[in-house]
């Protein structure tokens, strides 16, 4: 099965994919985890894509639909891709169609996650990661423990990042709106569209997204 998570910046789709992640031996596809790692490695690309995403403009066609064939192309066995953060444009849309098409798979479903404007900022303003595992934290509903360590990895690198701030989220808002929001017409036009409310709980959500898997 093959699906894709759509909604907002701080719709909680990381969280959601890791979970199916765990419970469907699914491969998580999330371009904006790809692009941190690239900037983190110090490529060439990594550099091109680091102020970008820290102003929180899109990236461009090319390089995420360059990382998501690579990705691909690995092929590796399980029970299919989550794709996360991804396609964020009508052009990635495309361009995904045509390689699940060349590679003999279908897009099985798209889950939109509803969430209100002013929950996404609180959220993400809320937000830390950890650098080692991607474990997410949350100031007001899941804080990150006193010892400062990663309660899945033991990590003590729980990072917050450059673009969870006021300005660069309403970018990313902006962003979502302009040229992501589209998908959702685009996809219900299809048929494969799916929409759950993700302003539930995250067990709330997880069934959700399990029912509307069936
Ligand atoms: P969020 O969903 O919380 O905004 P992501 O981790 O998915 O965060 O993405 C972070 C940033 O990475 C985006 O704001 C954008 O700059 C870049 N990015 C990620 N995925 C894409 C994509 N498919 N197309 C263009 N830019 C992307
Ligand atoms: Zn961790």
């Amino acid at each position: 099965m093959n699906i894709i998570l759509l909604g907002p910046p701080g719709a909680g789709k990381g969280t959601q994919a890791r979970r199916l992640v765990d419970e469907r031996n699914m491969v998580q596809l999330s371009t904006g985890d790809m692009l941190r790692a690239a900037r983190t490695s110090g490529t060439e690309m990594g550099k091109i894509v680091a102020d970008v995403m820290d102003r929180g403009d899109l990236v461009t066609d090319e390089i995420v639909i360059g990382l998501i064939r690579e990705e691909l192309e690995k092929d590796q066995a399980s029970g299919g891709y989550i794709f996360d953060g991804f396609p964020r444009t009508l052009a990635q849309a495309d361009a995904l169609g045509r390689l699940l098409i060349d590679m003999g798979e279908n897009l099985d479903a798209v889950v939109e996650m509803q969430v209100d404007d002013e929950a996404l900022v609180a959220r993400i303003t809320a937000r830390a990661t950890c650098a080692s595992c991607g474990e997410v934290y949350n100031d007001n509903t899941k804080p990150i423990p006193a010892d400062g360590k990663c309660s899945n990895c033991g990590s003590t690198e729980i990072t917050r990042r450059a673009d969870d701030n006021e300005e660069s989220l309403r970018t990313r808002l902006l962003a979502y709106y302009k040229q992501t929001s589209p998908l959702i017409g685009y996809y219900y036009a299809k048929g494969d569209l799916k929409s759950v409310d993700g302003l539930a709980s995250m067990d709330e959500v997880s069934a959700s997204i399990a029912k509307a898997l069936e």
